[in-house]
């Protein structure tokens, strides 16, 4: 009953009405079907998905969101018991549903190798000035910084270079370096991209990949700097010091090293920068303004850092969970579409008193119910699409997505052959949704069949509200985007049904400030998983067209990930 009544309010009906295949699901509904309109592009499900999609079942969602947010998984913790266990049911219910293992050595379950870094209190961190007193800094005060070689004790004593944004974006003409040799060198630059409003200059206000952090000390690595200094200026930043000083402290979470690595990658604030740029008789202002310029030049700033960095390594392991449904043809087969959905949460942190087990029910055991609903529906569907269909479940994304990024690196079916991504994280069990949020999709060729889909959901396509913030960045989805697999997040937007969009953003505020990454994340009964199933239904219908459309999916021309596609 709960399946037909829904099935109703997302709106599928007309999907049917489009396809010409009425259900009977459809037949005691009260609404009339909407007038077949000429579309300008209509999705056209053939009659096995639409039946496979019609059995995605919210109390499904529910059961696995209860079951992996349950305190005896103990926070679902990167290499700890409680997040083995789920990424043990997550692989039990995908043999249950039949799917081919698609982890190492025939199992479903892919190793990814880890090391916590934990800087200790020994470490020396001094910038000797041109001119002036050493300048000895405090740390968490002054300075954070991590030794990314994954050594125990690493020594740094270099030339400090400034170098803007430290960016080089062929694609918008830009570069910072101007082909100066900085190898072994430590270099100062600045947190996000070059100011704009000019849509095709660094995407305008929106922020790129150029300006998160993370891209600056893998370029500087790339190009075989010793270490990083990023000044911190907040309303550069968008967050204050103590965002940067609090997820910079304790241990950090990294990938076994593959490759060029920062003995230094380190922030520090604004007016330390400043003071060491005086010393060497130049004003820090001055020379941000530069930087701004597609004139500047790197500027040595005849000073240096001297460094002791004293670490401590603990290697440890973890895994992903990866499931394959082969395709049904001869061709497409060898090609794949991909569902996403990490597992991992935060653990458990016995040291705390009362509650402190980080439950994780909205974050992210929602996407692992999503995911594995998904993963039943495709198995029981009479019929399959061209392409084969993973599912992966990723781990450590809450230390940096670093599952997916194993994932991206290692993928079961090589990047170039995988069509789309579509990743769920975090997905509010809040009752029926009006919006559905796809940002990135519009990045991708697929974009107009996210549109036409929608529209038979009758789900409008809500806008990232805030672009400057780049939280396209900062999903599993992107793991995947930088290896050129067209990917995305599906979520719901801010209007439920019975409600304005200001309840919603109501609910999203509470969320935020309660019970994001806190133990209150749980499972409650009253939960309504009605949204998060539509949300599945949309992402099966997508799955499904891009696992039969004849040619692959790609990025939009121009878009930052284009060139990654073509290396594959
Ligand atoms: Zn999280």
């Amino acid at each position: 009953m709960r399946l037909g009544r829904f099935f109703m309010r997302a709106g599928v009906l007309s999907l049917f009405a489009v396809a010409g295949l009425g259900l009977a699901q459809t037949k005691s509904a009260p609404q009339t079907p909407a007038a077949p309109k000429k579309e300008p592009m209509s999705v056209q499900l053939p009659g096995a998905a639409f039946a496979a999609m019609q059995t995605i079942n919210p109390e499904h969602i529910r059961w696995h969101v209860k079951f992996l947010s349950h305190d005896l998984l103990e926070g679902r913790g990167t290499g700890q018991r409680g997040g083995d266990i789920a990424a043990e049911y997550m692989a039990t219910q995908f043999a249950e549903d039949g799917l081919k293992p698609a982890g190492d050595n025939g199992s479903y379950l892919q190793k990814v190798p880890l090391v916590g870094i934990t800087t200790l209190p020994e470490t020396q961190f001094t910038l000797l000035p041109k001119r002036g007193p050493a300048m000895n800094l405090k740390p968490l005060d002054e300075y954070v910084a991590y030794d990314q070689t994954q050594q125990s004790q690493s020594d740094v004593d270099a030339d400090i270079v400034f170098v803007g944004y430290g960016i080089e974006a062929p694609e918008y003409k830009w570069d910072d370096y101007k082909g100066v040799n900085v190898r072994g060198k430590v270099l100062l630059m600045l947190v996000n991209e070059p100011p704009s409003d000019d849509p095709n200059f660094f995407k305008g206000k929106a922020l790129t990949y150029y300006g998160r952090w993370t891209y600056k000390y893998e370029e500087a690595a790339r190009k075989g700097a010793a270490g990083v200094i990023l000044i911190h200026k907040e309303d550069m930043a968008s967050y204050p010091w103590e965002v940067v000083r609090n997820s910079n402290s304790g241990e950090k979470s990294y990938l076994k090293l593959e490759g060029p690595a920062l003995k230094v990658a380190s922030w520090v604030q604004l007016e330390v920068a400043g003071k060491l740029v005086q010393g060497s008789g130049m004003d820090l202002e001055k020379m941000m303004a530069e930087a701004a310029t597609r004139e500047f030049h790197p500027v040595d700033l005849g000073a240096k850092l001297k460094a002791q960095m004293v670490s401590k390594v603990r290697t440890f392991e973890s895994n992903n969970v990866v499931a394959m449904l082969p395709g049904s043809d001869r061709n497409l087969k060898s090609e794949a579409v991909m569902y996403t959905a990490h597992y991992d949460h935060l653990g458990i942190r016995p040291e705390m008193a009362g509650d402190n087990i980080y439950n994780g029910a909205a974050d992210n055991a929602t996407g692992c119910g999503i995911l594995l609903e998904l993963a039943r529906a495709f198995s029981v569907a009479k019929d399959r699409p061209g392409r084969s269909i993973i599912f992966a479940s990723v781990t450590a994304e809450e230390q940096g997505l670093l599952g997916s990024e194993y994932l991206g690196k290692y993928p079961p079916v090589a990047a170039g052959k995988i069509s789309l991504d579509l990743n769920y994280d975090d997905v509010k069990p809040l009752g029926a949704p009006e919006e559905v949020e796809v940002s990135g999709a519009e990045r991708t060729t697929f974009y107009p069949w996210v549109q036409a889909t929608a529209k038979e959901f009758r789900l409008a396509i809500r806008p990232d509200a805030r672009p400057e913030a780049g939280q396209f960045y900062r999903s599993d989805h992107f793991s995947l985007a930088r290896v050129g697999i067209p990917s995305f997040s599906i979520n719901e937007g801010m209007k439920f049904k019975g409600h304005d969009a200001a309840w919603g953003m109501e609910q999203e505020k509470d969320y935020v400030s309660k019970h994001y990454h806190q133990p209150s994340d749980e499972y409650h009964p009253e939960m309504d998983f009605v949204g998060d199933a539509a949300m599945a239904r949309f992402g099966f219908a997508l799955g499904w067209e891009a696992a039969a459309m004849p040619r692959p999916i790609g990025w939009q021309k121009g878009d930052e990930f284009e060139a990654a596609r073509g290396r594959q």
